[in-house]
């Protein structure tokens, strides 16, 4: 992979001081640039920029789950945003310990309500398993606990444990530069009205635009600015459509690797379905939903393979009744559609998978205007055991969604890459110890050791995510959690320094 070598600047960018080399831009101010940063200055390196394409930071995106993995992570990168991550998450927020609660909290943890679980059930309405929703219980098994926060309520978090001078919206990062004269590398970026499109991160219905994640839809143009930034190292944190990605992989091995693949998975969703006739409201409370404000029903008698193609529906009953279908399906059959089309494609594959009649019922009711798609894009950890798409080039290297992005199926996408924060951080403060900036076979060793140490571990997670192995038995999902759950962070990064 090559990172272009620097000819001369641009025409038109307005070139910093070349006095001004940063130790470590990040482009991209989501929640792993900004967790990025946050370690970064934890450990004394403060000479550092984030910059992000968004025109302001605003209430965009969906409800993360962060697990003990990714908590965990977040912890070990700093305490503070661990803490303020909790206090700003949905799990939180709108808990008011009763008067009882707060004098006996301290002599014994609270112990969880009986309905706080999200349980996964079979076509008759029997429980194949739960999974707690309270974070005591996760902290009891897992030395950690789990929360619900929305994606801007965590880059909020984030955001605000960073100086406001060192994280600058409206830049939008269009040119990666070698400049091996200054020992360092040049971003250029842009901020203009014509923002890029992300077609691999939308809720779609095409007809208007329901787009959750981007935060460039004002239509209020501004003028375009062009400006450049150096620095030792860049660490790109760009999302699933990463601009540094497709720079790296332009004209290299790994050119049909730049742009995210299609997953196979698609969703099929409709929020909220008014006038549900009393009967088919009351059969799915009782028979499925018995009391949750959420559930999974999918076919759980199904061997791994046949499982993962089957659709699951993930029912929801909160101020509406309404469902989030996950369905195995060709990009065609979703892409660019809306409506009826949609209306009818979940239809299809629910007759098709037998699933009970009361919730294709439900499905029916949907008014076609409610219903929004979104294909699920993934950037694979490994193609096959020869190809192994580079996380790295030179002084640059990518992180999150940008490195592994994939659908949310086990929930992963951020807690993962929180955890490829908490290696690069620990990697790139060894470097600032050792003053190892210069050093560009440090720098490589470094990438190398983040790649060996996260790149098995991603194929593992993408592996459970498209195949669904751990839903495959109780023991299975037991492995799995284990796995992922209870790892010890400070054995790994100790290992790091050595
Ligand atoms: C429906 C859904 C549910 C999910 N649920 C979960 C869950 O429960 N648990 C979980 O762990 N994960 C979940 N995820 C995944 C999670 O949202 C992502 O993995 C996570 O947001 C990735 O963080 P990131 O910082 O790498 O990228 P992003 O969150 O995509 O952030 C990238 C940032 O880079 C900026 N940017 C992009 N291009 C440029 C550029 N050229 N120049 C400058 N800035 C740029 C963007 O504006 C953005 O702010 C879910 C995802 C979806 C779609």
């Amino acid at each position: 992979m090559n990172i272009p070598q620097s000819q001369s600047i641009a025409d038109g960018f307005t070139d910093t001081s070349i006095n001004k080399i940063y130790d470590v831009i990040i482009v991209g101010a989501g929640p792993i640039g900004l967790a990025t940063a946050v370690g970064l200055r934890k450990r004394g390196i403060d000479n550092i920029l984030v910059i992000d394409q968004t025109r302001a930071f605003r209430q965009v995106g969906q409800v993360v789950d962060l697990l003990p993995n990714g908590l965990k992570a977040l912890k070990y990168l700093d305490e503070r945003a661990y803490q303020a991550v909790k206090t700003a998450s949905l799990t939180f927020t709108n808990y008011q310990p009763s008067e009882e609660e707060k004098t006996t909290a301290v002599i014994e943890p609270k112990l969880p309500k009986p309905s706080l679980e999200w349980a996964s059930k079979n076509f008759q309405g029997q429980k194949i398993r739960a999974i707690p929703l309270s974070f005591d219980v996760w902290f009891s098994e897992y030395g950690e606990g789990r929360v619900s926060i929305s994606w801007y309520n965590l880059q909020s978090a984030l955001r605000q444990l960073l100086p406001e001078d060192q994280v600058k919206p409206n830049h939008r990062c269009i040119n990666v530069v070698d400049e091996p004269e200054l020992g360092c590398i040049r971003i250029d970026c842009v901020s203009s009205a014509s923002v890029e499109a992300n077609p691999y991160a939308y809720w779609s219905d095409q007809q208007n635009n329901h787009d959750t994640q981007s935060q460039n839809s004002d239509s209020a143009p501004q003028p375009s600015l062009t400006k450049s930034f150096r620095a030792k190292l860049i660490v790109a944190a760009d999302g699933i459509n990463s601009t540094v990605r497709k720079i790296l992989y332009a004209d290299s091995s790994n050119l049909a690797f730049a742009t995210p693949e299609y997953s196979g998975f698609a969703a099929i969703s409709c929020r909220e379905i008014p006038d549900i006739p009393q009967e088919v409201r009351s059969h799915i409370e009782e028979k499925f939903l018995a009391g949750s404000p959420i559930i999974t029903v999918a076919n759980y008698d199904l061997s791994n393979r046949a499982f993962s193609e089957t659709p699951r529906m993930l029912l929801m009953n909160r101020q509406s009744m309404g469902y989030l279908l996950h369905v195995a399906v060709p990009l065609e059959s979703v892409s660019g559609k809306s409506g009826s089309d949609l209306h009818n494609l979940g239809l299809q594959e629910l007759e098709k998978a037998g699933f009970p009649q009361v919730l294709q019922e439900l499905v029916e009711l949907s008014p076609p205007e409610n219903i929004l798609q979104r294909p699920y894009y993934i950037h694979r950890a490994a193609i096959d055991e020869t190809i192994l798409p580079s996380w790295s080039a030179g002084r640059v290297v990518l992180v999150g969604d940008a490195a592994h992005g994939m659908p949310p199926f086990m929930a992963q996408g951020a807690n993962q890459g929180l955890e490829d924060a908490m290696i690069m951080t620990t990697l790139i403060t060894n470097i600032a110890q050792e003053n190892h900036w210069d050093n560009q076979q440090a720098i490589a060793s470094a990438f190398d050791k983040y790649e060996r140490l996260r790149r098995p571990f991603m194929e593992y997670i993408q592996q459970a995510t498209l195949t669904q192995f751990p839903n495959s038995s109780n023991q299975a999902w037991q492995e799995y959690s284990n796995k992922v759950y209870s790892r010890n962070f400070e054995e790994i990064t100790s290992e790091l320094l050595v």
